[in-house]
């Protein structure tokens, strides 16, 4: 066994760990990036990176599907899933080894491919091999959780990382879970050929969204043809004879058996922290296993930082990458940032996608605040018209007394790009007015603002 010392650790190459690293060793830190399995973490190789690729081709099988409504006639469509699969391989290998050569080739970064736990204050094993150091940044981030029920055990699941590497398309997909990973896949599938039912416990799909956008969401999947199950709760699951599974689920009416040839859970994910043996340096994961930080990023220990998901809070790769922003500014150019001021957006890829940032309707009314809403269709709006995808709708929730952006949902097509045009009026600080009666190009989807804030 040898020990090492180096002025900085960073445990997990994910979305913050990664360019930290390489951020520490150009300010002259001398540094161990350590990492149990991918560089670039979830994101690159199991998460947004992967999905999104799939989404794509899910996306070309529905538009050849509808080739004839635009007028343009196809033969019947067949999907490749080893291609689909391949595809998705390629751009992941290609993300993760540029991220990998940025890391690997920056001087005074030590790649140290392997588990890391702490055997004393900031002691760190490695493999056969010990580490010290005084500061130590943890970007450990989650996996997919197994929840308890019973019988889960006995039949073969997938789950968010699997269900990427199959090879043919399911028959039958049951997806135990409401957020936005079993909507993704559930949409993907289904348009992929499979026959999909999506079970979820509480009374909406997207439980932190309004009713109105998650109502609108379960629409557009159940047009899809998926069948959508709210306050519906797994109680057990069962083999079948032949390979395929059960799902026995309970709501206000009754018992339903489900059956399946395969069954994704996707209901939620579970932070890394137990490998890492936290007490052994004097810190204390939540009791759901998050390591929590203050608005600095800084643990209980001084000179302990946690970035990223195992954190706890939104779980978003952007979020991440701007923890490591905030260290950086913090450690390494004398700044002080906090996570208190920085927006949270998202998108969630569904087809039409679901772009939302700041205030939704519920937390605007919560929080006692004065408001307007300016809603309008999808099916109002000239450019989604001509493309016809005219699914979904604007959203805007608008401060009554400033006139400002405090929220916006846009369901519908490139929603998450809308939403980011929102994003950037909010940083301005316009008021609504301006967009209102902005020029903007026709027929762009951004014009679509001028009747959309005309409705207020
Ligand atoms: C299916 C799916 C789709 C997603 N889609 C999106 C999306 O569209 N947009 C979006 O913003 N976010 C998306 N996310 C979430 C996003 O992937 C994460 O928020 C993001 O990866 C941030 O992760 P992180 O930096 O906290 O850690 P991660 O990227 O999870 O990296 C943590 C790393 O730490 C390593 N590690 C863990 N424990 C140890 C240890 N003890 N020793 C050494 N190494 C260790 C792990 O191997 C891993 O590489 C998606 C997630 C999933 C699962």
């Amino acid at each position: 066994m040898t020990t090492t010392h180096y002025d900085a650790v960073v445990i997990g190459a994910g979305q913050a760990g990664g360019p930290l690293s390489t951020a520490l060793a150009r300010a002259g830190h001398r540094t161990a990036l350590i990492e149990r399995e991918h560089i670039g973490g979830t994101c690159i190789n199991e998460g947004c990176t992967p999905t999104k690729t799939m989404v794509a081709s899910a996306r070309v099988a529905y538009l050849a599907r509808r080739g004839a409504d635009y007028g343009v006639r196809t033969g019947p469509i067949e999907i490749d899933m080893v291609r689909v699969r391949q595809r998705k391989r390629d751009i992941v290998e290609s993300f993760r080894s540029s991220s990998e050569r940025r890391i690997v080739s920056t001087p005074g970064v030590d790649v140290l491919r392997d588990e890391a736990r702490f055997v004393g204050p900031k002691v760190l094993q490695v493999g056969q091999d010990q580490i010290t150091t005084e500061l130590i940044f943890i970007n450990t981030g989650c996996r997919p959780s197994q929840p308890r029920i019973p019988g889960l055990d006995s039949v073969p699941t997938l789950n968010s990382t699997s269900i990427m590497e199959l090879d043919t398309v399911p028959e039958h997909l049951l997806v135990l879970g409401g957020g936005y990973v079993g909507l993704e896949f559930g949409q993907m599938f289904r348009r992929f050929g499979s026959q999909v039912s999506i079970v979820q416990r509480g009374p909406r799909l997207l439980a932190r969204e309004d009713a109105d956008v998650a109502d609108a969401v379960a629409d557009i999947l159940r047009e899809d043809g998926i069948t959508v199950l709210l306050n519906t709760a797994a109680a057990r699951v069962e083999p079948v004879a032949g390979g395929r599974i059960r799902l026995v689920v309970n709501s206000a009416e009754g018992e339903q058996l489900l059956e399946g040839s395969h069954l994704l859970v996707a209901v939620g994910r579970t932070p890394n922290t137990d490998a890492l043996n936290l007490p052994a340096t004097g810190l204390q994961a939540d009791a759901n296993g998050f390591l929590p930080a203050n608005d600095r990023l800084e643990t209980a220990v001084n000179g302990i930082y946690v970035l990223g998901d195992v954190k706890g809070g939104p779980a978003f790769t952007h979020i991440s990458y701007d923890d490591y922003r905030i260290i950086k500014t913090n450690l390494l150019e004398g700044g002080a940032r906090s996570v208190d001021d920085r927006p949270v957006p998202y998108t969630v890829y569904i087809d039409p996608q679901l772009g939302r940032i700041g205030l939704s309707e519920d937390a605007a009314r919560a929080g006692g605040r004065a408001y307007h809403v300016a809603k309008m269709a999808m099916s109002h709006v000239a450019r989604a018209l001509e493309v016809d995808e005219t699914r979904g709708f604007l959203k805007v929730v608008v401060d009554a007394q400033t006139q400002h952006i405090l929220g916006a949902a846009v369901l519908g097509i490139e929603g998450g790009e809308l939403m980011s045009m929102l994003e950037i009026a909010m940083f301005g600080q316009l008021p609504y007015t301006v967009l209102r009666d902005a020029v903007f190009a026709h027929p762009t989807l951004a014009e679509s603002f001028n009747n959309l804030f005309a409705t207020l």
